[in-house]
């Protein structure tokens, strides 16, 4: 389903709050219902497996296909806040004001060109490279609806900081919760077994396609 425009949020959510404060708390629950947007979209997203998010960094060369930002995978990150807790801390939620900034500004994430909420798949040839400020700005939109563009694959040999991981996960280990030592487990086996040839060519998308 696709976003509502966002004067409708307002418009709906004036009404509901309107209900409560009438203690209509039946209507206004109904009302917040139909807004429930963002609770659809996270049933309907399946999970993208670390080795197609991986192939997908790696085809754009870890930089961003809407800014061209440099950006680094998340694992590297935590890696690095383990060794460093302190300066460069990290919170799961990645809560604001505990969270270093990088992670809020050179993270790397996965951007599905056609959105999920317009029946867009999980298909590598769906997602993008994105760093997290663009992903957010991004949102359910396509690329026509904010006039952005697709950027063409850089030529930048930015490796997303990738070649220092093991390091940075051997000397970040000790401070490791059993959750950490599992996220980690599972890139590193990700990571280091996907090689370049196993990469398929995947040409640039053109950027009418996420339109359709
Ligand atoms: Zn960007």
């Amino acid at each position: 389903m696709p976003l509502p425009p966002s004067d409708d949020y307002t418009d709906q959510l004036s009404s509901a709050f309107e209900a409560v404060t009438r203690n209509q708390r039946e209507r206004a629950d109904e009302m917040v219902t139909k807004l429930g947007v963002v609770q659809t979209k996270l049933d309907r997203k399946k999970a993208i497996p670390l080795h197609d998010q991986f192939q997908v960094w790696q085809r754009d060369r870890f930089s961003c296909r809407y800014c061209g930002a440099r950006v680094i995978p998340p694992p590297v990150l935590r890696a690095a806040s383990l060794v460093w807790p302190d300066d460069i801390p990290f919170h799961p939620h990645w809560k604001t004001g505990v969270t270093h900034p990088v992670y809020l500004s050179r993270a790397a994430t996965m951007d599905h060109l056609k959105p999920i909420a317009l029946g867009g798949s999980n298909a590598i040839s769906n997602l993008v490279t994105s760093c997290w400020p663009c992903n957010a700005q991004k949102g359910e939109f396509t690329l026509l609806q904010l006039g952005w563009e697709l950027l063409p694959i850089t030529t930048d040999d930015w490796d997303g900081l990738i070649y220092a991981y093991q390091a940075l996960w051997h000397h970040g280990r000790q401070n490791a919760t059993n959750t950490d030592v599992k996220y980690h487990e599972r890139w590193i086996a990700t990571i280091f077994t996907t090689t370049t040839s196993s990469i398929p060519a995947i040409p640039d998308l053109p950027t009418h396609d996420a339109s359709k």
